[in-house]
Parts: C-alpha cells; sequence; structure tokens
C-alpha cells in the first residue's frame, strides 16, 4: 500500500457536476503531491491569462504525500490557484483536520472549475460527492457555517468542514478559506477565489484508509523523531526569551540558531513565544515598518507572551504532530473559546499599529478568523491608513470620523469591523494596500509595504536579507515560509546534501548581505526544500528543527516505497519551484518588477533600533539567486536548459502533458 491514492476529484461548479482523475505513479514521483501535484494540474488545464475570480480560475484542495501515512509534521493541506490579490501563482496551506479528510475521501485533492450562479458546498461521504445548496449558509461566518454543517452532516463520521466567511463571499482580496472554527489558509486571497465561484464550503466525510508502503519503518522512524526533537522549556519564563533576542540584536556578529530552540517554543507557546525574542533582535516590524523597538519601550514587559499561557484552556496538536503549537484560549467575560494568537498575528495588530493592548489583538484574531480574512494583510492595511492619517494625506472626512491614531483601540477595532464586511472606510482597505494607496492616496505609495500586491509578513530583511530576497523571487510573492537565511541555519540541508557549506555559529553581520556562492546556494536549496516539504504536506514548523532530526527524506521513502536519495527529492522541489515560476511567466508577471518595498531594503536607513543603518542592494541578490537556481539571471525567467533538465518541456507547451 503506498501513501496517495492515485486519484484526483474535479468539480465542475458551472454544470454541477465531477468526476475522478486517476494519475500514474510517474506523476506522483514526478511532482509529489501538495503543491507539486496542484502546480502540475492548474499550468496543464488553466487557460493562461485567466481572470482570478472568474470561472477560468481553478481552485484546488491539495492535500500531502506523508499526509495520513504515520510520520510526524504532515497535518497541512494546501489550497492553490491564481492569486486575485497577486495576479501570479497563488497558495496558501493550513493545518487541522482537513488534510486527512481528503485522503480519506479518496483523493490526494479536490479541483473546482467553473462558477456556480448560487452558493453551494461539496459534500462526500462514503456514498461520494454530491453539491448541495448553501443559502442557508451563504452571510454567515466560517465558523457558525462549520457548526451548522457539522450538525447537519452528523453521522458515523464527523466530518472536516473548511468555509469561508463574510470576506470571502465578498471578494475581499485578503480573504481566506477558514477550517476547524477558525484556523485559516489565509495568504493569496483564495478565499475570494471560492467566494467567485460561490462555493462556501467543502465538507469531507470519507473514512477511506491512508496507509505506508512500509509502516513499521515509517513509525520507528517517528518514534526516534519524537526522542530526537524534544527539548523541555517548560520552566523557561517568557523573559529569559526576550533576553536571548536583546542579546542577539547587541552582538557585533550574526549567529546561527538552533532548531531545538524553536521546538521548545513551539511547544510550549506556540508561535507567538518567538515575539520577545523577535521583537529584542530586530525581526519584529514596528510601525508600519518605519519605526523599531525603541519607539515603544518596555514592549515585552507590556505584552508577556506568558499572558498568553495563563488565558490558554488547552493546547492542541495537528494530526501527527509531537509539538502541539496551537491553543484554545479565553477572557473572562470577553472571549469564550478562541485560537491563540500566531506570532504574525501578534506582530499584525501590536507592534505594527504601535499598540500594547493584547484583549484587543485577542478580539480582532478572532474577528478575523470568524469572517475569514488574513491578519497579516489586513494589519499591514490599518497600519498603512494609519501612517496616511499621521502624515495628513487622509483626514476624518476619508475616514468617515473614525480617528486613525497609532495605537487607538477604538481605531483598530472600527476599521477592521468594516473591512471584513466591504463596508464604509473599511472597504478602502479590504484588497489590500497596493489598491488602497492608489485609490486613497496616491502619493503613500512607499508607505503601502507589500511585494507584488501582498503584505509582507513580520519578519525584517534588514535584519535577514533572505526574508526580502524569498519575498521577492519566490512565484507567489510577500511569503516568510518560502525562504529566509535563517532557515538555511536551522533546515541544517548540509548534513544530508553534497556540496551544501555548514552555517557558521557566528559570522560577520555585513555578510548576509553578500550575494557569494555560499548564499545563493543557501537560498536556493532552501527554495527547493520548501516546495518539496509543501508537497509533502509537511508543517514548517516542524522543518524549522532541521533534516539532522528530522527524517523527511527517510519518510518519503518508507510511505512510498521509493527509494529517493536527499538531493533526489530536492530536483523534485526545484521541479515544483520553477514550474510555479513558468506559471507566472505565462501570465505575464515580470520576475524583475516583482520586489519588497524599498523601506524593507533600508531606503531610506533606519536611525535608531537593531538594524540602525543597514541598508543592501535587492537586485544583486535576485540575480544571484536566478542564477543559482537555474533562471535567467537578469530576467528571472527560467531558461530552457532548466526547463528541459527538470523534464517540463513537455508541460510547458500548449496542451501540455503531466
Ligand atoms: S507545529 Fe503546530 S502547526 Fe505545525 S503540525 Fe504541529 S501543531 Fe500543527
Amino acid at each position: 500500500m503506498k501513501s496517495y491514492t492515485g486519484k484526483v476529484l474535479w468539480v465542475d461548479l458551472t454544470h454541477g457536476s465531477w468526476q475522478e482523475e486517476t494519475l500514474s505513479d510517474d506523476v506522483y514521483k514526478k511532482y509529489l503531491g501538495g503543491i507539486g501535484l496542484g502546480a502540475a494540474l492548474l499550468y496543464r488545464d488553466m487557460p493562461a491569462k485567466a481572470d482570478p475570480l472568474g470561472p477560468d480560475n481553478i481552485l484546488g484542495f491539495m492535500t500531502g504525500l506523508l499526509t495520513g501515512a504515520g510520520s510526524f509534521f504532515t497535518g497541512r493541506w494546501m489550497a492553490v490557484a491564481k492569486s486575485p490579490l497577486t495576479g501570479t501563482w497563488g497558495d496558501s496551506n493550513c493545518g487541522g483536520t482537513l488534510a486527512l479528510a481528503i485522503k480519506q475521501c479518496g483523493y490526494d485533492g479536490i479541483l473546482f472549475k467553473g462558477a456556480s450562479d448560487h452558493p453551494v458546498y461539496l459534500y462526500i461521504d462514503s456514498k461520494g460527492p454530491q453539491l448541495l445548496d448553501a443559502s442557508l449558509y451563504w452571510g454567515k461566518d466560517a465558523v457558525e457555517t462549520e457548526d451548522l454543517l457539522m450538525e447537519a452532516h452528523k453521522g458515523k463520521k464527523k466530518p472536516a468542514v473548511a468555509a469561508i466567511g463574510r470576506s470571502g463571499e465578498r471578494l475581499s482580496l485578503i480573504s481566506g478559506i477558514v477550517n476547524d472554527r477558525g484556523r485559516i489558509a489565509g495568504r493569496s486571497g483564495l478565499g475570494a477565489v471560492m467566494g467567485s465561484k460561490k462555493l462556501k464550503a467543502v465538507v469531507l466525510a470519507g473514512s477511506q484508509r491512508v496507509g505506508a508502503h512500509d509502516p513499521i519503518k515509517t513509525k520507528l522512524l517517528s518514534m526516534k523523531c519524537s526522542r530526537d526533537v524534544m527539548l523541555p522549556l517548560k520552566l523557561m519564563p517568557s523573559r529569559l526569551v526576550s533576553m536571548f533576542g536583546s542579546i542577539i540584536g547587541h552582538l557585533p556578529m550574526g549567529m546561527s540558531q538552533n532548531g531545538l530552540l524553536v521546538a521548545g517554543i513551539m511547544r510550549k507557546w506556540g508561535s507567538v513565544g518567538t515575539l520577545p525574542a523577535s521583537v529584542g533582535m530586530g525581526d519584529t516590524p514596528f510601525k508600519n515598518w518605519a519605526g523599531t523597538n525603541r519607539d515603544i519601550p518596555g514592549f515585552n514587559q507590556k505584552v508577556d507572551t506568558d499572558f498568553i499561557l495563563k488565558t490558554e484552556k488547552r493546547k492542541y496538536h495537528c494530526r501527527e504532530c509531537p509539538l502541539g503549537c496551537g491553543g484554545i484560549v479565553s477572557l473572562e467575560g470577553k472571549l469564550s473559546e478562541s485560537h491563540k494568537l500566531e506570532y504574525e498575528t501578534a506582530a499584525s495588530f501590536l507592534t505594527m499599529l504601535m499598540s500594547t493592548d493584547i484583549e484587543l489583538a485577542y478580539e480582532m484574531n478572532e474577528l478575523l478568523n470568524r469572517e475569514g480574512m488574513d491578519t497579516i494583510s489586513a494589519g499591514g492595511c490599518v497600519a498603512f491608513a494609519m501612517e496616511c492619517y499621521e502624515k495628513g494625506w487622509i483626514t476624518k472626512e476619508d475616514t468617515g470620523g473614525i480617528e486613525l491614531k497609532w495605537g487607538s483601540s477604538e481605531a483598530i477595532r472600527a476599521v477592521l469591523s468594516q473591512m471584513v464586511v466591504r463596508e464604509g472606510f473599511g472597504a478602502l482597505l479590504t484588497d489590500g494596500v497596493k489598491r488602497a494607496a492608489e485609490k486613497l492616496a496616491p502619493e503613500a505609495v512607499d508607505s503601502a509595504i507589500h511585494a507584488g500586491g501582498q503584505e509582507i509578513a513580520y519578519h525584517d530583511p534588514r535584519l535577514d536579507p533572505g526574508m526580502g530576497l524569498h519575498a521577492s523571487v519566490d512565484p507567489t510573492p510577500g511569503r516568510h515560509t518560502t525562504g529566509a537565511q535563517l532557515y538555511y541555519d536551522l533546515y541544517k540541508l548540509w548534513t544530508r546534501m553534497p556540496g551544501l557549506k555548514p552555517a557558521a555559529l557566528f559570522y560577520p553581520k555585513e555578510s548576509k548581505f553578500e550575494a557569494d556562492e555560499y548564499r545563493m546556494k543557501g537560498a536556493a536549496a532552501v527554495s527547493n526544500f520548501t516546495q518539496f516539504y509543501n508537497a509533502m504536506g509537511m508543517c514548517y514548523f516542524g522543518m524549522l528543527i532541521g533534516v539532522d532530526r528530522v527524517p523527511v527524506f527517510e519518510w518519503a521513502n518508507s510511505v512510498t516505497g521509493w527509494d529517493l536519495k536527499p538531493e533526489e527529492y530536492m530536483e523534485i522541489g526545484r521541479r515544483i519551484q520553477t514550474l510555479r515560476q513558468m506559471f507566472n511567466i505565462r501570465e505575464g508577471i515580470d520576475p524583475r518588477k516583482i520586489n519588497v518595498s524599498k523601506r524593507l531594503l533600508g531606503v531610506p536607513p533606519q536611525t535608531a533600533g537593531p538594524n540602525k543603518g543597514v541598508s543592501f542592494d535587492l537586485e544583486k541578490l535576485k540575480r544571484g539567486y536566478w542564477n543559482e537556481i537555474g533562471w535567467d539571471s537578469e530576467t528571472g525567467i527560467p531558461t530552457t536548459d532548466t526547463v528541459a533538465a527538470l523534464d517540463l518541456s513537455s508541460l510547458v507547451k500548449v496542451g501540455g502533458v503531466l
């Protein structure tokens, strides 16, 4: 038995029909699953220049090759489509129960074409797929929708539900897809794609068995991994993490970090546990990326991540995860149950907006999770509007009377409440900062912080230029999960791959900005590895522990029965990355024009804080990356030789085949 089903389901929403497609083993060996299989199918079947909010766009819910087969960190599913926010390849991934549920319905992916003329949802159980009327649920938030659909389909098998809230229905270009009562695939605006197809939800209640070629070996690898990744951090208070960050921020040298520390922080606090260290070292942006950690003195005392632990009612794990970074929190008298803040959401609603009101951040997190809006992009939009207000580019008349002052809880609540339903002043921000600047204050274009139209996640390229590089060169721009120099240090790919140099424990800070062979080989390797593990359905937090402790390549072989070397899996990763780039080229995207905003490159340089005086040449890094990965170093277009070497020539032809 293999870990993949060998089938995907195609649903035609225009005609209300569906059909299965059987895929050969060769297709899986070439593209794996998840993002890789999604890229191949979308490239083959989506017409070039499709309107992202039109019926020609294809929305896929993909599951990874390892999902359900007994290896760790495999609870992620991935939504793929052309992004209406950036016009590029779009993807977004999320944890929870949906990844396994897709496979238990007998599919490695469910893909939607066309558009319905009335609200529908897809229901699959042991009898097969059905498209059902969703008029009853249209206009409801995603959590309420999920609860109602669970009730409507309660039976032997508890279904997994993914739904859009009102943001997706109203086609907000920063809306996402929600599952497990508030976990969200938030990036790339894919909630709007679902809304444009009038697809309110997918409800999956299949119960097919998912296996592995060698389940005993897979389990033994998992048991060893479990022993290797545990670091007892229970007694460590958040102020020690904060101190660690400040020390790194003040060191005259750069310092590599250790994946075991990441694992310990994830287990104790979740991703928000990295906030104190990130603030201290200059990773977390303040005041729409124009400020520094000096702008809110004592931020780490005012916003104590140990407070979050006090509000935590219970922890939760994605399936097959030893870390369990998730948690359900409550605030007495204010919030009965909500997902714990993620690092990105905390930065988005606190430091970016110059706020220390953590209870408001909880409240806004819950609002956006329910309505299905990406917290990263939403915070970026409010920060942009606050800067415009401070500079006088917009006034109280423009905002409908909202006093958009930095740190104002009232203003943050008012604007976000309007944004999620596309009303009032908020409607001008609900499609992201790039479009908001064009409409609201064209003189403020440099204050609209994004790459290719997508708001940047909250890790400062002035500290780690790899964050700026990958946010600019990845075919889905603006993402923090696609690569960074920090990830090269943590993934430890050199322990498994010939030809990669180990990261030094200490290194000169200036060397981070060089486009030398070590840095560029590292950047390309990080990209390829990211595509590989996304295709396997794995969680990036788990990968940050490092491949010296997490046996990803061995798992890949034990669940499939293949015998591929790490470098062969990395080459598949390069194929997926190149195919995503080819998708963009076919859409008419010019890679030279996708760059993180100048402010993030230190133009102008900051005059205080941990990144004081830093500015760097992104162009040099982009050209070095393109050259290393096998794309034209001047244009960013994959070369004919690379396309041929990766066996993509037949697919990228008109009417191509997988
Ligand atoms: S680390 Fe967190 S997000 Fe990742 S698989 Fe585990 S519980 Fe899920």
